[in-house]
């Protein structure tokens, strides 16, 4: 089959660097989905397909629901997350409260644990990767940079979008602690509003990224509570083996308090 048998093809839902995502709509349900095409000459598209596969099934993770292949694409049936993407609100809604921020990244870290726990590195969590339903829950998207690791195997290659990037990668070796960095960088921008290192120049972000201490005195933490500056320092810790692991976040006392009670 070929996807225009059985999908009408709608607006550009985004435009990325290996290709489009578009929206579609089954022509047998009626169902909307995204179509995310791949051009092949990419060695990297048969291992964003392989990745999704082996995923799919979590509800942290866009599903796949079918893959059509043609001889210069893939193309790639994921279900549509009608919410947009992570970054967009954030543009829109400025600082998140706590309680929003911790929902945000409890369910980040289980999608993210999900993924270690299957092999998988995801090397690009931003918040232009997380895309939302329509109900506000999370899914983790874009695994075109993602990784299969066998047990404690090192991986090495600069990867990943410069603000987020673990200062490790830059070193050379690294694991899949990497995710748990970026998300560090993330919780920092949803509660702050701003990006943890920044420069005006690669090298300064950089350069940031290896040495900036993050300097808890500034007006801009006032309104951060002590237990989560505490978590995003543990997360956005240089050394490897001391940074926070995926299940400590899930158990961090900050975590708790906002995530179990109903409010
Ligand atoms: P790239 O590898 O090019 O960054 P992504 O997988 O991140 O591609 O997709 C690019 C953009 O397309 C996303 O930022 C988002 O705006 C949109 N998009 C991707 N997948 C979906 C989806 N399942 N539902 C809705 N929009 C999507
Ligand atoms: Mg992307
Ligand atoms: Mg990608």
């Amino acid at each position: 089959n070929k996807i225009e048998d059985d999908y009408i093809s709608g607006a550009t839902l985004g435009k990325g660097k290996f290709g489009s995502v578009w929206l579609c709509r089954s022509r047998v349900t009626g169902v909307e989905f995204a179509c995310k095409t791949l051009g092949k000459g990419e060695e990297t598209v048969h291992r964003e397909v392989e990745i999704m596969q082996h995923l799919s099934g979590h509800p942290g993770v866009v599903t796949l629901e079918a893959v059509y292949e043609d001889s210069e694409c893939f193309h790639l049936v994921m279900e549509l997350c009608s919410g947009g993407r992570l970054i967009d609100q954030m543009s829109k809604v400025g600082p998140y409260s706590e309680h929003r921020a911790a929902n945000i990244l409890k369910e980040l870290m289980l999608v993210i644990k999900y993924c270690h726990d299957m092999g998988v590195v995801h090397r690009d969590v931003k918040p232009e990767n997380i895309l939302l339903t329509i109900s506000g829950k999370i899914k983790l998207a874009d695994f075109g940079l993602a990784m299969r690791v066998a047990n404690g195997q090192k991986l090495t290659g600069l990867a990943g979008s410069p603000a987020y990037v673990a200062p490790e990668v830059l070193l050379g070796n690294y694991s899949e602690k990497v995710d748990i960095w970026s998300a560090g960088v993330l919780l920092h921008a949803l509660l702050v509003g701003v990006l943890p290192f920044q420069g005006d120049s690669l090298e300064a972000v950089f350069e940031a990224i290896k040495t900036v201490k993050l300097d808890f005195h500034t007006g801009i933490w006032e309104s951060v509570s002590k237990p989560a500056r505490d978590l995003i320092q543990r997360m956005l810790t240089r050394d490897v083996g001391a940074r926070i692991t995926a299940d400590e976040v899930l158990s961090h006392p900050w975590i708790l308090f906002y995530t179990e009670r109903t409010l």
